[in-house]
């Protein structure tokens, strides 16, 4: 299967940074077998699928309706011709907008129906990780289940565990405490969903220095790239090497 490394921008970027940055995607990328996914602010997803890069297009949210009285949001019917991804329950939209797991059920529902795969970010506080793993299990449980659980027509998807105490904090999970999550998720997936092969990625502080060792971890599919990926020359490496 191939990896997958997702990089998300954030609220970053202006239009001349955004040009550099492409251009210097463009001359640092070299060949690369992997999936790899840019997410930036949405005001430039158009611009980025004019330049008929090699990389897929995903964008950082996604709108629970297909449309209507929605002052500032962006619909899954809007972008389904620009955008294969969607970020869907990144900690950000769960912790600043107050969005909980029936609206981000509701987000990979529209994005099914609009075919687009949805990237569903789940992962616990360090409050949730100083308890422990049971109750670490408990809330990724909770999270799965409450946003695919008799999710009708199952469809293409990707798992990001982003714990949240290790997000753009520079200090990310181990290898171990991630391969420990890895096994919960794939055991909640299996009873969830007869698809195989659902990939499961990791976020959190991953950088140059890093990754070369969160590769090792076996059945990770890849990453998905906050502060780092803003540097696009570290992303290039990062790509590169993968
Ligand atoms: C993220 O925001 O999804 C993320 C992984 O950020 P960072 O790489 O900065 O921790």
């Amino acid at each position: 299967m191939k990896k997958i490394i997702i990089s998300n921008l954030k609220m970053n970027k202006n239009f001349k940074e955004f040009d550099s940055y492409l251009q210097t995607l463009k001359s640092e990328v070299k060949n690369f077998q992997n999936e790899i996914v840019l997410c930036p602010s949405s005001i430039y997803l158009d611009k980025l699928f004019s330049e008929k890069l090699k990389f897929s297009i995903g964008i950082q949210d996604i709108d629970h309706r297909n449309q209507g009285a929605a002052t500032g949001s962006i619909s899954a019917t809007q972008v389904k011709n620009i955008c294969e991804y969607a970020i869907v329950g990144h900690s950000e939209r769960r912790e600043v907008f107050k969005e909980h797991n029936q609206m981000i059920k509701e987000k990979i529902s529209r994005c099914w129906e609009n075919e687009i795969t949805p990237i569903l970010c789940i992962g616990e506080s360090l409050k949730i990780r100083e308890k422990g793993i049971e109750e670490i299990k408990k809330h990724l449980f909770s999270q799965l289940e409450e946003t695919l659980n008799f999710n009708d027509n199952f469809q293409d998807i990707i798992i990001a565990y982003e714990p949240i105490w290790a997000i753009g904090t520079g200090l990310s999970a181990t290898n171990n405490q991630i391969l420990e999550v890895l096994e919960i998720i794939s055991e909640k997936l299996s009873l969830i969903s007869n698809t195989k092969n659902i990939p499961v990625l990791y976020g959190g502080s991953v950088n140059l220095d890093n990754f070369k060792d969160l590769q090792k971890i076996s059945n990770l599919s890849g990453f998905l790239i906050g502060s780092a990926s803003l540097d696009p020359n570290s992303l290039s490496k990062i790509i590169n090497d993968f």
